[in-house]
Protein backbone atom coordinates (compact mmCIF):
# COMPACT_ATOMS: atom_id res chain seq x y z
CA UNK A 1 0.00 0.00 0.00
CA UNK A 2 3.14 2.59 0.11
CA UNK A 3 3.70 3.97 -3.18
CA UNK A 4 7.50 4.32 -3.97
CA UNK A 5 7.73 7.89 -2.85
CA UNK A 6 6.05 7.36 0.55
CA UNK A 7 2.15 6.89 2.09
CA UNK A 8 1.22 10.34 2.48
CA UNK A 9 -0.81 10.63 5.88
CA UNK A 10 -2.60 13.61 6.65
CA UNK A 11 -3.60 13.91 10.52
CA UNK A 12 -6.16 16.13 11.96
CA UNK A 13 -4.67 17.63 15.15
CA UNK A 14 -7.82 16.38 17.59
CA UNK A 15 -6.33 12.98 17.14
CA UNK A 16 -2.07 13.76 16.59
CA UNK A 17 -1.42 12.13 19.87
CA UNK A 18 -3.72 9.13 19.68
CA UNK A 19 -1.71 5.69 20.01
CA UNK A 20 -3.48 4.50 16.67
CA UNK A 21 -1.90 7.39 14.76
CA UNK A 22 1.16 6.34 15.96
CA UNK A 23 0.69 2.19 14.61
CA UNK A 24 -0.47 3.56 11.41
CA UNK A 25 2.74 5.59 10.89
CA UNK A 26 4.59 2.77 11.74
CA UNK A 27 2.60 -0.04 9.64
CA UNK A 28 3.85 2.59 6.38
CA UNK A 29 7.50 3.27 7.51
CA UNK A 30 10.11 0.80 6.15
CA UNK A 31 13.89 1.35 6.43
CA UNK A 32 13.43 2.67 3.12
CA UNK A 33 10.56 4.52 2.64
CA UNK A 34 8.48 6.90 5.72
CA UNK A 35 5.38 7.98 4.95
CA UNK A 36 5.20 11.74 4.64
CA UNK A 37 2.84 12.80 7.71
CA UNK A 38 0.74 16.33 6.96
CA UNK A 39 -0.93 17.78 10.09
CA UNK A 40 -4.40 19.42 9.30
CA UNK A 41 -7.45 20.94 11.39
CA UNK A 42 -10.05 18.81 9.92
CA UNK A 43 -10.18 16.43 7.26
CA UNK A 44 -12.67 18.20 4.87
CA UNK A 45 -10.08 20.18 4.08
CA UNK A 46 -8.81 17.33 1.89
CA UNK A 47 -11.36 15.20 1.20
CA UNK A 48 -14.31 17.89 0.24
CA UNK A 49 -12.73 20.50 -1.66
CA UNK A 50 -14.23 20.32 -5.44
CA UNK A 51 -11.04 20.51 -7.01
CA UNK A 52 -10.29 17.02 -6.43
CA UNK A 53 -9.88 14.60 -8.98
CA UNK A 54 -11.52 11.28 -7.82
CA UNK A 55 -9.76 9.74 -10.56
CA UNK A 56 -6.19 10.67 -10.06
CA UNK A 57 -6.14 10.26 -6.59
CA UNK A 58 -7.20 6.93 -6.89
CA UNK A 59 -4.05 6.04 -8.51
CA UNK A 60 -2.46 6.89 -4.99
CA UNK A 61 -4.76 7.66 -2.42
CA UNK A 62 -3.38 9.54 0.48
CA UNK A 63 -4.93 8.25 4.00
CA UNK A 64 -6.63 10.81 6.24
CA UNK A 65 -6.72 10.32 10.18
CA UNK A 66 -9.48 11.77 11.52
CA UNK A 67 -11.86 12.11 14.41
CA UNK A 68 -15.82 11.37 13.80
CA UNK A 69 -17.51 13.80 16.07
CA UNK A 70 -21.37 13.35 15.50
CA UNK A 71 -23.45 10.95 13.34
CA UNK A 72 -21.98 8.05 14.31
CA UNK A 73 -24.61 5.76 13.78
CA UNK A 74 -27.52 6.29 10.71
CA UNK A 75 -30.68 4.66 9.42
CA UNK A 76 -29.77 1.75 6.69
CA UNK A 77 -31.56 2.47 3.43
CA UNK A 78 -30.91 -1.84 3.59
CA UNK A 79 -31.69 -4.82 6.18
CA UNK A 80 -31.48 -8.52 6.34
CA UNK A 81 -35.55 -8.23 6.98
CA UNK A 82 -34.90 -7.14 10.30
CA UNK A 83 -37.20 -4.48 11.90
CA UNK A 84 -34.14 -2.26 12.93
CA UNK A 85 -30.89 -1.23 10.44
CA UNK A 86 -28.33 1.45 11.05
CA UNK A 87 -24.81 1.70 9.85
CA UNK A 88 -22.23 3.01 10.75
CA UNK A 89 -18.84 4.53 8.60
CA UNK A 90 -15.35 4.30 10.59
CA UNK A 91 -14.00 4.30 7.30
CA UNK A 92 -14.56 6.40 4.06
CA UNK A 93 -13.87 5.04 0.58
CA UNK A 94 -11.86 1.59 -0.45
CA UNK A 95 -8.77 0.28 -1.51
CA UNK A 96 -10.26 -1.80 -4.68
CA UNK A 97 -11.96 0.02 -7.55
CA UNK A 98 -14.70 -1.90 -8.88
CA UNK A 99 -16.33 0.19 -12.05
CA UNK A 100 -19.58 -0.32 -10.91
CA UNK A 101 -18.97 0.86 -7.07
CA UNK A 102 -21.25 4.00 -6.25
CA UNK A 103 -18.53 5.40 -4.13
CA UNK A 104 -16.97 6.98 -6.85
CA UNK A 105 -20.04 9.42 -7.51
CA UNK A 106 -20.97 9.84 -3.92
CA UNK A 107 -17.26 11.43 -2.90
CA UNK A 108 -15.23 13.97 -5.12
CA UNK A 109 -11.93 12.61 -3.31
CA UNK A 110 -10.76 9.06 -3.45
CA UNK A 111 -8.76 9.41 -0.55
CA UNK A 112 -9.11 6.88 2.45
CA UNK A 113 -10.40 8.52 5.73
CA UNK A 114 -10.04 6.32 8.94
CA UNK A 115 -12.34 8.10 11.65
CA UNK A 116 -10.27 6.14 14.58
CA UNK A 117 -12.27 7.02 17.46
CA UNK A 118 -13.55 3.35 17.31
CA UNK A 119 -14.91 3.78 21.19
CA UNK A 120 -17.17 7.03 20.17
CA UNK A 121 -19.01 4.31 17.33
CA UNK A 122 -19.24 1.57 20.47
CA UNK A 123 -20.94 4.18 22.64
CA UNK A 124 -23.73 5.25 20.13
CA UNK A 125 -23.98 1.48 18.88
CA UNK A 126 -24.61 0.89 22.45
CA UNK A 127 -27.28 3.74 22.78
CA UNK A 128 -29.05 2.55 20.16
CA UNK A 129 -29.26 -0.70 21.31
CA UNK A 130 -30.63 0.44 24.46
CA UNK A 131 -32.96 3.04 23.11
CA UNK A 132 -34.31 -0.23 21.88
CA UNK A 133 -34.93 -2.18 24.89
CA UNK A 134 -32.26 -4.64 23.71
CA UNK A 135 -34.50 -5.65 20.68
CA UNK A 136 -32.67 -7.08 17.58
CA UNK A 137 -31.23 -4.78 15.46
CA UNK A 138 -28.06 -4.63 12.39
CA UNK A 139 -25.67 -2.92 12.04
CA UNK A 140 -23.64 -2.47 8.68
CA UNK A 141 -20.19 -1.43 8.84
CA UNK A 142 -19.95 -1.48 4.56
CA UNK A 143 -21.83 1.24 3.62
CA UNK A 144 -19.18 3.59 2.86
CA UNK A 145 -15.80 0.97 2.74
CA UNK A 146 -15.40 -2.45 2.37
CA UNK A 147 -15.67 -3.89 5.57
CA UNK A 148 -12.63 -5.88 6.28
CA UNK A 149 -10.04 -4.38 3.32
CA UNK A 150 -8.48 -2.25 5.16
CA UNK A 151 -8.02 -4.35 8.18
CA UNK A 152 -3.90 -4.56 8.64
CA UNK A 153 -3.96 -0.56 8.61
CA UNK A 154 -7.59 0.11 10.69
CA UNK A 155 -7.39 -2.92 13.40
CA UNK A 156 -11.26 -1.81 13.56
CA UNK A 157 -12.91 -5.72 13.41
CA UNK A 158 -9.90 -6.14 16.14
CA UNK A 159 -11.60 -3.67 18.29
CA UNK A 160 -15.25 -4.57 17.34
CA UNK A 161 -15.63 -7.70 17.82
CA UNK A 162 -15.31 -7.66 21.55
CA UNK A 163 -18.28 -5.53 21.52
CA UNK A 164 -20.48 -6.86 20.05
CA UNK A 165 -20.15 -9.80 21.66
CA UNK A 166 -21.30 -8.60 24.45
CA UNK A 167 -24.31 -7.72 22.71
CA UNK A 168 -25.80 -10.77 21.33
CA UNK A 169 -28.56 -8.95 20.07
CA UNK A 170 -27.43 -6.36 18.06
CA UNK A 171 -26.04 -7.96 14.28
CA UNK A 172 -22.78 -6.76 12.46
CA UNK A 173 -22.44 -7.19 9.03
CA UNK A 174 -18.81 -7.08 8.09
CA UNK A 175 -19.19 -6.37 4.10
CA UNK A 176 -16.50 -7.71 2.39
CA UNK A 177 -14.41 -8.45 -1.06
CA UNK A 178 -11.46 -8.52 0.41
CA UNK A 179 -9.38 -11.85 2.31
CA UNK A 180 -8.84 -9.98 5.16
CA UNK A 181 -10.04 -12.39 7.63
CA UNK A 182 -6.85 -13.19 10.24
CA UNK A 183 -8.59 -11.44 12.98
CA UNK A 184 -11.70 -13.60 12.71
CA UNK A 185 -9.75 -16.65 12.54
CA UNK A 186 -7.98 -15.67 15.15
CA UNK A 187 -11.02 -15.05 17.44
CA UNK A 188 -13.42 -16.78 19.48
CA UNK A 189 -16.82 -17.45 17.13
CA UNK A 190 -19.08 -13.93 17.80
CA UNK A 191 -22.44 -15.64 16.96
CA UNK A 192 -24.03 -11.90 15.83
CA UNK A 193 -21.40 -11.32 13.75
CA UNK A 194 -22.33 -11.77 9.66
CA UNK A 195 -19.34 -12.10 7.24
CA UNK A 196 -20.31 -11.16 4.13
CA UNK A 197 -18.87 -11.49 0.88
CA UNK A 198 -20.07 -9.78 -2.09
CA UNK A 199 -19.28 -12.02 -5.04
CA UNK A 200 -19.74 -11.97 -8.75
CA UNK A 201 -19.20 -14.41 -11.49
CA UNK A 202 -15.48 -14.65 -11.99
CA UNK A 203 -15.73 -12.90 -15.89
CA UNK A 204 -17.41 -10.05 -14.25
CA UNK A 205 -14.88 -9.72 -11.38
CA UNK A 206 -12.32 -9.77 -14.01
CA UNK A 207 -13.57 -7.11 -16.04
CA UNK A 208 -15.07 -4.58 -13.14
CA UNK A 209 -13.72 -5.48 -10.41
CA UNK A 210 -9.74 -4.15 -10.33
CA UNK A 211 -7.68 -5.11 -7.14
CA UNK A 212 -9.99 -7.42 -5.94
CA UNK A 213 -9.36 -10.93 -4.90
CA UNK A 214 -10.75 -13.50 -7.18
CA UNK A 215 -14.46 -14.87 -6.43
CA UNK A 216 -12.68 -18.50 -6.01
CA UNK A 217 -10.48 -16.89 -3.18
CA UNK A 218 -13.42 -15.10 -1.47
CA UNK A 219 -15.22 -18.41 -1.63
CA UNK A 220 -12.25 -20.30 -0.07
CA UNK A 221 -12.26 -17.44 2.84
CA UNK A 222 -15.92 -17.87 3.29
CA UNK A 223 -15.50 -21.82 3.54
CA UNK A 224 -12.62 -21.21 6.21
CA UNK A 225 -14.78 -18.90 8.47
CA UNK A 226 -17.65 -21.36 7.86
CA UNK A 227 -15.81 -23.96 8.83
CA UNK A 228 -15.15 -22.67 12.01
CA UNK A 229 -18.13 -21.41 13.11
CA UNK A 230 -18.72 -17.97 11.86
CA UNK A 231 -21.56 -17.38 10.40
CA UNK A 232 -21.78 -15.99 6.36
CA UNK A 233 -23.13 -13.86 4.05
CA UNK A 234 -23.55 -13.95 0.41
CA UNK A 235 -24.06 -11.13 -1.55
CA UNK A 236 -24.99 -11.11 -5.15
CA UNK A 237 -25.76 -7.71 -5.43
CA UNK A 238 -25.05 -5.67 -8.49
CA UNK A 239 -26.31 -9.28 -10.17
CA UNK A 240 -25.23 -7.95 -14.09
CA UNK A 241 -26.94 -9.10 -17.27
CA UNK A 242 -23.92 -10.32 -19.04
CA UNK A 243 -23.88 -12.80 -22.35
CA UNK A 244 -24.28 -16.24 -20.70
CA UNK A 245 -25.21 -15.41 -17.64
CA UNK A 246 -27.59 -17.77 -16.37
CA UNK A 247 -24.15 -20.01 -16.75
CA UNK A 248 -22.17 -18.10 -14.89
CA UNK A 249 -24.31 -17.22 -11.73
CA UNK A 250 -25.17 -21.16 -11.89
CA UNK A 251 -21.24 -21.80 -11.29
CA UNK A 252 -21.30 -19.04 -9.11
CA UNK A 253 -24.14 -19.94 -6.69
CA UNK A 254 -23.23 -23.99 -7.14
CA UNK A 255 -19.79 -23.15 -5.71
CA UNK A 256 -21.15 -20.75 -2.85
CA UNK A 257 -23.25 -23.75 -1.74
CA UNK A 258 -20.46 -26.21 -2.07
CA UNK A 259 -18.10 -23.65 0.27
CA UNK A 260 -21.00 -22.56 2.61
CA UNK A 261 -23.77 -25.27 4.39
CA UNK A 262 -27.39 -23.77 4.90
CA UNK A 263 -26.69 -23.97 8.58
CA UNK A 264 -23.47 -21.58 8.18
CA UNK A 265 -25.50 -19.11 5.89
CA UNK A 266 -27.05 -16.15 7.66
CA UNK A 267 -28.76 -14.65 4.23
CA UNK A 268 -28.11 -14.02 0.58
CA UNK A 269 -28.99 -10.99 -0.51
CA UNK A 270 -29.81 -10.09 -4.38
CA UNK A 271 -30.22 -7.21 -6.25
CA UNK A 272 -29.63 -5.91 -9.86
CA UNK A 273 -27.18 -2.40 -10.84
CA UNK A 274 -28.80 0.58 -10.19
CA UNK A 275 -27.66 4.04 -10.02
CA UNK A 276 -29.45 6.96 -9.00
CA UNK A 277 -29.58 9.47 -11.42
CA UNK A 278 -27.14 12.27 -9.87
CA UNK A 279 -24.16 9.56 -9.92
CA UNK A 280 -24.48 8.11 -13.07
CA UNK A 281 -21.93 11.05 -15.00
CA UNK A 282 -19.18 10.46 -12.50
CA UNK A 283 -19.36 6.59 -13.21
CA UNK A 284 -19.52 7.74 -16.74
CA UNK A 285 -16.64 10.09 -16.83
CA UNK A 286 -14.59 7.28 -14.98
CA UNK A 287 -15.33 4.55 -17.62
CA UNK A 288 -17.28 6.14 -20.95
CA UNK A 289 -17.25 2.48 -22.64
CA UNK A 290 -18.53 0.07 -19.50
CA UNK A 291 -21.05 -2.34 -21.04
CA UNK A 292 -22.76 -2.67 -18.00
CA UNK A 293 -23.59 1.16 -18.26
CA UNK A 294 -26.02 0.57 -21.28
CA UNK A 295 -26.48 -3.55 -21.41
CA UNK A 296 -29.93 -4.55 -20.24
CA UNK A 297 -30.05 -0.83 -18.90
CA UNK A 298 -33.13 1.91 -19.15
CA UNK A 299 -32.33 5.35 -17.51
CA UNK A 300 -35.55 7.62 -15.70
CA UNK A 301 -35.34 10.63 -14.73
CA UNK A 302 -34.56 9.25 -10.91
CA UNK A 303 -32.15 6.53 -11.66
CA UNK A 304 -30.42 4.04 -14.30
CA UNK A 305 -31.47 0.41 -13.31
CA UNK A 306 -32.01 -2.71 -15.01
CA UNK A 307 -34.48 -3.16 -17.29
CA UNK A 308 -37.52 -4.40 -15.66
CA UNK A 309 -37.73 -7.76 -17.63
CA UNK A 310 -34.17 -8.58 -17.49
CA UNK A 311 -34.47 -7.38 -13.82
CA UNK A 312 -37.35 -9.94 -13.35
CA UNK A 313 -35.25 -12.51 -15.08
CA UNK A 314 -31.94 -12.15 -13.24
CA UNK A 315 -33.38 -12.32 -9.57
CA UNK A 316 -36.00 -15.07 -10.18
CA UNK A 317 -33.57 -17.43 -11.92
CA UNK A 318 -31.06 -16.77 -9.07
CA UNK A 319 -33.52 -17.07 -6.44
CA UNK A 320 -34.59 -20.34 -8.36
CA UNK A 321 -30.98 -21.10 -7.60
CA UNK A 322 -30.51 -21.04 -4.44
CA UNK A 323 -33.70 -21.83 -3.45
CA UNK A 324 -32.32 -25.76 -4.40
CA UNK A 325 -29.04 -24.64 -2.13
CA UNK A 326 -30.58 -22.78 1.09
CA UNK A 327 -33.95 -22.00 2.87
CA UNK A 328 -36.22 -19.67 1.02
CA UNK A 329 -35.89 -17.17 4.27
CA UNK A 330 -32.56 -17.12 4.23
CA UNK A 331 -32.55 -15.33 0.50
CA UNK A 332 -33.55 -11.47 0.35
CA UNK A 333 -34.32 -9.60 -2.71
CA UNK A 334 -33.04 -6.55 -2.38
CA UNK A 335 -34.27 -3.51 -4.05
CA UNK A 336 -32.94 -0.82 -3.06
CA UNK A 337 -29.82 0.09 -1.59
CA UNK A 338 -26.01 0.44 -2.09
CA UNK A 339 -23.79 -1.23 -4.90
CA UNK A 340 -20.76 -2.50 -3.06
S1 LIG B 1 -17.68 -1.96 -4.77
FE1 LIG B 1 -16.97 -2.45 -2.68
S2 LIG B 1 -15.02 -3.49 -2.98
FE2 LIG B 1 -15.50 -2.46 -4.91
S3 LIG B 1 -14.46 -0.47 -4.77
FE3 LIG B 1 -16.56 -0.18 -4.01
S4 LIG B 1 -16.41 -0.47 -1.78
FE4 LIG B 1 -14.57 -1.33 -2.69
Amino acid sequence: MTSPAGKTIYVEEAVREHPRVAAIIKHFSSPATKPCVIFCDSYQEIFNPKRNNFALQKEHPALIIARKHSGHVQPSPYGLGGKHNFYFSHMLNCIYDCSYCFLQGLYSSAHHVLFINYEDFFAAIAKQIEQLNNEECYFFSGYDCDSLAYEPVSNFTENALPFFSQHPNAYLELRTKSLQIKPLLKSKVVNNCIVAFSLSPAGIAEEYESGVPSPTKRIAAMQQLAEQGWMIGARLDPLMWHDKWQDSYSQLIDAIAKAVPPQQMHSITLGTLRFPRSMVNAVKERHPTAKFLVEGMIASDKALSAQPQIHKELMGFCQDKLERHYPSHKIIPNEVGSVL
